[in-house]
Formats: structure tokens, sequence, C-alpha cells
């Protein structure tokens, strides 16, 4: 029997998809939630380091299979590697409901005023597809403010180089813990600016849910207490209350189905038990993260649109960014961590932009704290990493080590790109993702400042031992992207130059749109959680407002 037609169809159910559902479901429209992965349940996904999110090795609690999931390195000689989700380089985020949201660590960053324009501040960079956003903080500030109360978020108003807001967190912020009251005083003598890092966590009970109890595994798992506040636990709930909203999982979207009008008609999926299905929509969104939503536009090709849904100018999958993360790690002869979870609790935004010689800078801040076997690679060059020094180094350093660091704001770049490989295909026989191209150079330069500042301040606190951390070499010989991924759809004003209209529509495709990292610009030197969430309340209040119209357009 043919599946019944739906408003809108949803592909993937992270941190864009999720509110996409939400904001579409209260308002009346039906809808179809797709996510290849699981709903994620605590006591399966438990607290096992080695499994955890950040750990690639031995696969992700919470996906992708990595059986089932390959991808392609492109190296710059032009070889061609098959990886899987437990290889470096991957890109992995998550893949279950809720996504990177379930077990992310947390951090609720609205970029700041000057992330949105860094062509015109800084001029053109030779080498880069540096661009403006076509929206300003202004224009976002409103669906910040949405995500923060609807989602959740604790923090106050005590960050100097924040855009303007018109109304206070929900939540208080949390209270350091003892190496944030250390460093944040070391700071404050330095005439930097320390403040709490704004968090998706409940620092009081909220939206009937307990407050965190602050332990030490949090950033890589899923949450014991339900404290942590992801779209799996909040927005898509919401939706599904509605009995609007359907979430289908276990279900891998393989194309959007474009017709010879141009207009998207609906997707062809994979269902849980492999069979091959079809379901028909009024209106396609897109919301499965940078890499794998430009795989799937690219998969999605069609009469008009022979190189892929909304390519016809060549740009999806370009400007895939990520985040280095740069930084120093201080040892000290005293406990510096009280191991009050989950660790990073305070940040500076002194060296987010106007940095002499650079183009943007990044935020630092306190770490969430390292479990034993994410500690053994934190060690100064040359360190044992075996035998009796190793844990020796283990047992003395375990509490008197601390880390400065930040994401870097990086240069997007034309080739750093995805594409589908022309031979290698996953389980259900689809095209794969390939990754090519490599970081600007400038982004090096980001880094070795930004971790000098981070050395200055740890032996500033007393540290008796400080390496820098996060350079990348002179070379890049690989894309960024990463848990943050992002720009590979990019959002502006001109179609020849970027994929959607300032609303996350494609272009070139009235009735299909983009609704994650994918559509931002440039990525912030924060976690871009928040913009991702943001921008996609933004993209559901003008799909709610014009569905009649473009339907029937
Ligand atoms: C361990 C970890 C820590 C993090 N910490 C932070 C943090 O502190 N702060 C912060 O800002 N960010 C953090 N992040 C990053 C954050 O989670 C991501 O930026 C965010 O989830 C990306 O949102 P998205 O909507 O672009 O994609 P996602 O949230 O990844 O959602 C994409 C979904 O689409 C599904 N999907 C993809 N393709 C298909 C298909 N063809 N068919 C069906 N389903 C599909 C995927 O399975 C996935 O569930 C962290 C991530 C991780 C993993
Ligand atoms: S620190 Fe622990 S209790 Fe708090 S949100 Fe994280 S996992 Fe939940």
């Amino acid at each position: 029997m043919a599946n019944k037609h739906v408003n809108v169809i949803i592909v993937g159910a992270g941190a864009g998809g999720g509110v996409i559902a939400k904001e579409l479901a209260v308002n009346g429209l039906s809808v179809i939630l797709f996510e290849r992965g699981e709903w994620p349940v605590y006591d399966k996904n438990a607290n096992d380091e080695l499994i955890s999110q950040r750990i690639q090795e031995l696969g992700n609690a919470f996906g992708p299979d990595w059986k089932r999931n390959p991808r392609v390195l492109i190296s710059p000689d032009g070889k061609r590697t098959t990886i899987t989700p437990a290889n470096g380089g991957y890109n992995h985020n998550a893949a279950c409901v809720g996504s990177g949201t379930v077990s992310y660590g947390g951090m609720a960053w609205r970029f700041m005023p000057e992330d949105f324009k860094l062509k015109s501040i800084y001029g053109h960079v030779e080498g880069s597809s540096l661009e403006d956003w076509p929206v300003t903080y202004d224009d976002l500030e409103p669906y910040y403010e949405k995500a923060e109360w609807e989602i959740g978020v604790s923090g106050d108003e005590t960050n100097p180089f924040a855009g303007p807001r018109n109304r206070p967190y929900p939540m208080p912020a949390f209270e350091y813990n003892r190496e944030a009251r250390h460093l944040s005083e070391t700071c404050k003598k330095m005439g930097l600016h320390p403040f709490p890092i704004p968090m998706l966590r409940n620092s009081i009970p909220y939206n009937g849910r307990p407050r965190c109890i602050r332990n030490r595994t949090c950033v890589g798992f899923a949450c014991p207490v339900d404290a942590k506040n992801g779209t799996q636990n909040t927005v898509i709930p919401v939706a599904m209350k509605t009995g609007n909203c359907e979430v289908k999982t276990g279900c891998m979207v393989a194309n959007i189905i474009i017709d010879e009008k141009g207009r998207a008609r609906g997707v062809e999926y994979f269902d849980s038990k492999g069979n091959g299905k079809t379901q028909t929509a009024d209106m396609v969104v897109v919301a499965g993260a940078a890499t794998e939503t430009a795989r799937l536009l690219l998969n999605s090709k069609s009469k008009l649109h022979p190189n892929g849904a909304g390519n016809n100018n060549d740009w999806v999958g370009r400007n895939l960014q990520g985040h280095v993360y740069t930084g120093a790690t201080g040892l000290f002869d005293f406990d510096i961590l009280d191991l009050t979870g989950p660790g990073a609790t305070m940040a500076i935004c002194d060296f987010n932009h106007h940095n002499p010689g650079l183009v943007g800078g990044g935020m630092l801040c306190t770490e969430f704290f390292q479990l034993p076997y994410a500690f053994t690679g934190n060690r100064p060059s040359g360190s044992a990493r075996w035998g009796k020094e190793h844990k020796d180094y283990q047992r003395k350093y375990y509490y008197r080590s601390a880390r400065l660091h930040g994401p870097v704001q990086e240069i997007p770049n034309f080739d750093s790109r995805i594409t589908v490989d022309p031979t290698v295909k996953d389980y259900w026989g689809i095209p794969v993702a390939a990754m090519s191209g490599g970081r600007h150079p400038l982004d090096r330069d980001n880094c070795i400042f930004l971790s000098s500042k981070a050395v200055e301040i740890l032996k500033e606190a007393g540290a008796v031992q400080v390496w820098p951390r996060g350079i990348p070499g002179k070379v890049s010989y690989s894309p960024s992207g990463g848990q943050h991924q992002a720009g590979t759809c990019r959002m502006g004003n001109d179609p020849k130059t970027s994929v959607v209209n300032p609303f996350g529509q494609i272009h070139e495709i009235e009735n299909l749109f983009v609704a994650d990292g994918s559509v931002l610009v440039t990525n912030g030197g924060f976690n871009p959680v928040l913009t991702i969430m943001a921008i996609a309340y933004r993209t559901g209040e003008y799909i709610v407002k014009n569905f009649n119209s473009i339907k029937s357009s």
C-alpha cells in the first residue's frame, strides 16, 4: 500500500530537522520526519568511553553504523581511500533521533555580530570564498531567543563581547568548578573577561525535566537524568504530540524525486527492513548535516537538474568547514580539577575578533573532562604512552592538568568539498560522499595566535609545564568538517554564488529547503548548534507563512 501523501517531508531528525518538525507540526502541517538511526536509549548506549561519540576507533554508540556507511577520502594526489566511521577523517557526527544533540556537550553559543560580516570587516582573502552572510545578527536574534527558551539554555549576561539580547536566558548559569575559579581569577588579573559558558543543560528543573547532577561523563554520552537538552527530548516530542508529525526511524532516504517541471515531489527511501519505498509530499526539507545533505542533493539528479538538486551552478557540496580546536594544556603542582562535571564552565571571547594581522579568531574555554583513554593522548611530546612511566603520568597528572582551548573561525574555500563517489556505494547501494580539498592556510595563523594566548594564561595561572596543541601543519591534506561540519549549501542572495536563499529555500527548486549546518556561510569562532537551531526556527516560520503560495505556484 502506498504511503499517505503529506505536506512536508523532513530528512534528518537532528538539530535543524527537529526544530523544523516542531515548527511545522504545531502550525498544522502534516509532517514525516525521516531518520536513518533509531531513538537513543540511555541504558543501551551507557557510559563506555571506548564507544563514546568522541572516540571513533571502535565506532560510536549513537551511529552511524560503521559497516553500512562508508565514505571516501580523496587526497591531494587524487588517491581515493574508502573509510568507515571508525577511521579518522570520516567527519562523523551521529545518526539517531536528536543526532549530535543527544551526546553533545551542550555549549550554546550565539555567534557574534561580527561573525555575520567577515568580508566587510576583513576584506577579500586570497584563495578563499569568504563572504558576508545575507542575514545579520539582528535578523537572527529573535530566533536565538526562541531556541534558548524552547530547547533550554542556562547562562548569564556577563560576556561583554556578546551581541545585544532582548530577553535573559531562561535558566541561571552553572557555577564554576575549581579549575574555572582558578583560571577566571588569572584571566581577570590579565585584563581579560571570563564568563560562564551558556549551556543547553538544565541548571534548575526546566520543561518538566530535572536539573543537571554535574557528573563527569557528559560530552560523548546521553544524560542519565535527562537534564541535557537536545531535539530528541524537547521539540521532537512536542511535534509528535500534535498528532501531525510521524517520526520514521531506521529509514535511509536515497534521493529526492524532482519532476519534469523541476519541483520536488517526495523521496525514495529504504525502510528499516531494507525495502525500497516512496513517500510523496508538497514540500521537502533536507536536514541531514553538511556532508549527508550535500550527498543527498547531489544524488538527486533529474532532467532540469542533471548535476543534482539545486546544483546547476556547481555550488552544492562546496565550502565544507568545521573547526580546528586549538589551545594549550598545563600541568600544575596542585590538584586543579575537582571533577565537578561536565568540566567546561568558563570561557573568554577577548580573541574572537580584531586580532592584529588575523581574520577572525576564536573563543577559548575550559574543557570537558577527559576520560582516561582520551587523557592518554594529552601529553607533552616525548612522554611515554605505555608501561610504568605512562601509568605514573596518568595517576600523577589526571587531577593536575587543565586545558584551555576552542574552535577557530575557519576561512572557507571553494575546493574543500563533498562530491559523490562514482563507484563506492553504501549498504543500500547509494553512492557515498567523497571528501576532498583542504583548509585555508590562514587557519594555521589563527591557531598559532590563539594557542599562544592559552599558553600565556596557563603559565600566569601557575602551570609548571605548558604546551600548545591543535596547530595544523603548513599544508592541509584533507578538508575540515568533523562534528561541527557546515557550509556545503551556502545561504546567499545570488543564485550564482549560493545554493539557498536567506530562508533556506533552494534557489532553483521552490519547494525544496535545507535546514541544517549546510547553510552556514561561515562557521563562527564557536560551536555552531544554537545558530543551526536559530536558522531552522527562521526557516520554519517562513515555510509556515508561505506554504500555501509555494504549494499552489
Ligand atoms: C560529541 C559531540 C559533541 C558536540 N558538542 C557540541 C557543543 O557543545 N555545542 C555545539 O554547538 N555543538 C556541538 N556538537 C555539534 C552539534 O551536535 C552539531 O553541530 C549539530 O547536531 C548539527 O546539526 P545538523 O542539523 O546540521 O545535523 P545533525 O544534528 O547531525 O542531524 C542530521 C541527522 O540527519 C540524519 N540523516 C542524514 N542523512 C540521512 C538520510 N539520507 N536519511 C535519513 N536520515 C539522514 C542523520 O542520521 C542525523 O541524525 C557536538 C557534536 C558531537 C557529536
Ligand atoms: S553533566 Fe551529567 S547530568 Fe549534567 S547534563 Fe551532562 S550528563 Fe546530564
